[in-house]
């Protein structure tokens, strides 16, 4: 049952100057940064403690694919010397942990109220103030409001009729409940081969009787090497943890990476061969694809980056036709996001792993005892949906969002979303959206882009304040000059060629758009920075009572 807003805060969190959605690392450090405004500030979240990505998905083998020391945030020195990371990628577990700790020392749950969903936010243009719905159908208001509501939050399942008839166990990656779950001695189905399912299936083989991988498009994988963290690299980061962080920053993806400096097609097999090879071994999402400068650019460049993992694929799965259905040929790499694994492929050689190409079987139906595709039906006693999610505008579009004039925030995405910095949009005064679509978001380490954007919003916030005016809205032409910014320096890469998430392709009617500014995290920053300079430039500030943009 959802909690009641009215019953948990005090007349003073009722009138309140600002409502944030989402108590994940953007909303927890969103709440932190208001407060230190002096902002009577609320956090309404689903959930029925903090985490966000953390606390729903749960399944065997989650971790982080940026470096645990990497993934955590910078804003108080205090936390990072005191919070111990102790493994490369860190656990589910471990991450949660520390965003509980967060919570904890930073004393954030006072202003959270959990079990709670949003599920309308309207702009009172009179009031000049947003009206929050929930799902207990309390309203609350105030004068911001700030969807830290996530770009991978909003899961989805497969197109596929029947599930409701199915009677054995359905588990899904996104939505993974808090008892251990357990697959010893059954015949279980993993539906989905991204990140999840590829974290998930090399263990879930080791307990199951029988494992069946239903796989539609093969992913790039590279080995984690994941490995306890000594405690010499730890103090070595920790002592130089500012040079770090401004390393985080000045990488464009937030990641600190040697910058390529040479094209692929300039230099010999053999060269590319040897650098692919350092950049497989060191375990990363950018070391390989950062190789050279355009393997995001140049198709045959990046064929040279795409074979060379087909070849480690070919080397470790013994059975050729079962290679050849794991090894990605429909997409350039690194136009679909790339995964890290531990003994993935491996898994593949086990005789109680079995894999079935949905390409050219395709799933047709759930019966009650299995899943049917177009070749054969499989029993199951268990099926995990690692399927994804309606990413970057999904949680979003969850949620009735009116602005001015009644406008809808989905009548005004329906050709594909557009803002301004990925952040505030024409037409909704004082809604920001933290890592929107159109910013660096899912392309970065996203701890460092949801510090940027919290920390420009709060300095935003901050400026009216100081400057005496009531609300800041996005000019239409600033937003159209950046929705066309984003489009073409994505129409640049090869990102637009691959039927990814990226571009909305996995959610059947959802418009084909390449959403992430792939620009850089410094450029972003360098951007955003310079509006904030430049009086809020694209932005209209309003005082109270006056009228707001056209
Ligand atoms: C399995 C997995 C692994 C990942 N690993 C990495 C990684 O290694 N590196 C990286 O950079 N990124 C990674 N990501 C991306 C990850 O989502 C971000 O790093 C980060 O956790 C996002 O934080 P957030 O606070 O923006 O959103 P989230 O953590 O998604 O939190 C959003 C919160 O908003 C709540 N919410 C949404 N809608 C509503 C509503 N209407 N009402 C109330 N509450 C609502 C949700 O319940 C959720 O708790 C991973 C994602 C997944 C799924």
């Amino acid at each position: 049952m959802a909690a009641s807003l009215e019953r948990d805060a005090t007349p003073e969190q009722q009138n309140l100057d600002a409502i944030i959605v989402g108590a994940g690392f953007a909303g927890l450090y969103q709440l932190y940064r208001l407060r230190e405004l002096g902002l009577r500030t609320r956090v309404i979240e689903a959930a029925d403690d903090v985490g966000g990505t953390w606390y729903w998905n749960r399944y065997p083998g989650a971790r982080c694919d940026v470096q645990s020391l990497s993934y955590s945030y910078s804003f108080s020195p205090e936390l990072e010397q005191e919070w111990e990371w102790t493994e490369k990628y860190a656990t589910q577990p471990e991450i949660l942990r520390y965003l509980n700790h967060v919570a904890d020392r930073f004393d954030l749950r006072r202003d959270i109220t959990f079990s709670t969903r949003v599920t309308a936010a309207h702009y009172d243009e009179h009031a000049a103030r947003w009206t929050v719905t929930t799902d207990a159908a309390d309203k609350i208001d105030a004068q911001f409001l700030i969807m830290a509501t996530g770009c991978l939050s909003a899961s989805k399942l497969p197109e596929v009729p029947g599930l409701e008839r199915y009677r054995g166990r359905t588990h899904e990656t996104a939505r993974w409940g808090q008892q251990e779950v357990r697959f010893d001695g059954l015949r279980v189905g993993v539906i989905g081969t991204g990140s999840s399912g590829i974290q998930a299936i090399p263990i879930i083989a080791e307990q199951a009787a029988e494992l069946t991988v239903f796989q539609r498009t093969p992913n790039f994988s590279m080995p984690a090497g994941n490995r306890p963290l000594t405690g010499e690299e730890v103090a070595r980061t920790k002592a130089n943890y500012r040079a770090f962080r401004a390393a985080q920053r000045n990488s464009r993806a937030g990641i600190p990476a040697e910058p390529a400096t040479e094209f692929a097609l300039a230099t010999t097999q053999e060269e590319r061969n040897a650098k692919y090879e350092a950049g497989w071994q060191k375990g990363d999402l950018v070391s390989l694809g950062g190789s050279y400068i355009d393997i995001l650019l140049d198709p045959a460049a990046n064929e040279t980056a795409a074979e060379f993992i087909r070849a480690k694929i070919r080397a470790v799965v013994t059975d050729p036709e079962v290679a050849e259905t794991l090894s990605p040929r429909t997409f350039p790499f690194g136009t679909k996001r790339p995964c890290l694994d531990t003994g993935y492929y491996e898994t593949f050689n086990r005789p109680n792993v079995h894999l079935v190409d949905l390409r050219k079987t395709p799933l047709v139906e759930f019966t009650q005892t299995g899943i049917r595709t177009s070749a054969e039906h499989y029993e199951l006693d268990a099926i995990v949906f690692a399927t994804g999610f309606d990413a970057m505008t999904g949680a979003l579009g969850a949620i009735d969002i009116k602005g001015r004039n009644g406008v809808a925030l989905s009548s005004r995405w329906s050709a594909g979303p557009r803002n301004y910095l990925g952040v505030a949009m024409a037409g909704f005064p004082n809604l920001f959206t933290i890592t929107g679509p159109l910013s660096p978001s899912v392309l970065s380490n996203m701890v460092v882009s949801i510090e940027q954007h919290v920390d420009w919003i709060t300095d935003c916030i901050a400026h009216l304040r100081r400057t005496g005016y009531h609300a800041v809205e996005a000019t239409t032409e600033a937003e159209d000059a950046w929705v066309k910014h984003v489009a073409e320096v994505g129409a640049f890469t090869l990102f637009p060629q691959a039927d990814s998430w990226y571009m909305g392709a996995n959610v059947p009617g959802k418009p084909r758009v390449f959403m992430p500014y792939v620009g850089g995290v410094p450029e972003f920053r360098q951007k955003c920075d310079e509006v904030a300079a430049n009086g809020y430039e694209g932005f209209t500030l309003i005082k109270q009572g006056e009228p707001a943009a056209v």
